[in-house]
């Protein structure tokens, strides 16, 4: 591969932030972007450029049969005034793990690490200092070749955003309420669920729609082929305290490989937990509310990093949290990973990866 051209167009005035953050409403001045031709031999001119629209056939291959995939990871201004980014590793082997089951061709993981880090220092001034805040990096690629049959593209598009964000709850760590749903699907096993592609996520939108409506703020997904497994809630992976075992489930194929998922379970691990990876119906679940063996339910991603539930409503089952505290172990784990990315605490897993 070579070298990354840098067209930077640095604007002298400061990088003023707006005060009120909001999830993936801003974003930095530049951009990564590479091209893909499977009959030029690869991917070529890769460039940081400033960010600006881009130009595409309405015959290009994505609007028509939805070759996209992409990721999601932060940076961060860490204590000690450096910049580190958390886990980026796992992500690009992700992004090549959908690539490959979507036909879409593969990145050098390598390359890929040199360009967030590029890009991200062209750009440091965008990582916001304020506490819980990060720059969050959204790396996507598509297809863009102007075609109408249905085939794998033969051209495509990578590139890399970066938004600043506040934290995901600006009044605080507060617990949202969940809504069991048996009258949608989110993936089925041998499907995409386990990729991060585009399709995904249009196709959760009618769920979430009619959760709101009801005065919910996600849906709880469960097993597409008998409606009985817990799958995932919204966009993040689960897990579920019970008296006496953390359970998350277990990767079937049709639930994504969370990154801060597999960070919770290291940690859990190491601090003696019995955390089991294992299937989990929603019938399991409600018996242990009934019998007080349900301590706390919470989610896992990169944006929120831990999102409690208040509650969780299964028929005509309201399984009751606490509405203004998360549990006890979401808001341990909340502090212990946000520790390790900011530099509070040590990083004993090597997980950051810091900027010179
Ligand atoms: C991105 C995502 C997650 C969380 O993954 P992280 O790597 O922890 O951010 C979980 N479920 C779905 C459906 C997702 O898209």
């Amino acid at each position: 591969m070579s070298e990354i051209i840098i067209k930077t167009e640095r604007k002298e005035s400061k990088v003023e932030l707006p005060d009120n953050l909001i999830f993936g409403r801003t974003f930095s001045s530049h951009m990564f972007e590479m091209d893909y031709s499977s009959k030029k031999n690869g991917w070529y001119n890769p460039t940081i450029r400033n960010l600006s629209k881009m130009d595409f056939s309405p015959a290009a291959m994505v609007f028509h049969y939805g070759q996209a995939i992409f990721e999601g990871l932060k940076a961060f201004k860490r204590v000690d005034g450096k910049i580190g980014l958390f886990r980026p590793d796992k992500n690009i082997e992700r992004m090549n793990s959908s690539a490959s089951r979507l036909c879409m061709p593969e990145l050098d993981n390598n390359f890929v690490l040199h360009a967030l880090d590029e890009l991200v220092k062209v750009d440091r001034e965008w990582i916001p200092t304020k506490a819980g805040h990060a720059l969050y990096i959204r790396p996507v690629m598509f297809a863009t070749d102007p075609f109408l049959g249905v085939r794998p593209g033969e051209e495509y598009k990578f590139a890399i955003l970066l938004s600043p964000v506040g934290p995901y709850y600006p009044e605080g760590f507060k617990p949202v309420p969940i809504m069991v749903t048996d009258k949608y699907v989110r993936a089925a096993a041998k499907g995409v669920g386990a990729c991060k592609c585009a399709g995904n996520y249009a196709a959760s939108l009618m769920a979430q729609r009619e959760a709101k409506a009801a005065g919910y703020s996600q849906v709880l997904w469960l097993d597409a082929i008998e409606q009985k497994y817990i799958e995932e809630v919204g966009t993040m992976n689960i897990f579920i305290h019970f008296e006496d075992e953390v359970v998350t489930p277990r990767l079937t194929g049709s639930i994504l490989p969370g990154v801060t998922r597999l960070s919770v379970i290291q940690i859990l691990k190491d601090w003696g937990y019995n955390i089991t990876e294992r299937d989990v119906s929603i019938d399991e679940v409600a018996a242990a509310y009934r019998n007080g063996k349900l301590k706390e339910i919470f989610g896992t991603g990169t944006a929120a990093v831990i999102s409690s539930l208040s509650r969780l409503k299964y028929n005509d089952l309201e399984m009751k949290f606490s509405e203004d505290e998360a549990g006890e172990l979401g808001k341990k784990l909340y502090s212990e990973i946000t520790g390790i990315q900011y530099g509070h605490i040590k990083d004993r897993y090597g997980w950051m990866k810091i900027l010179d």
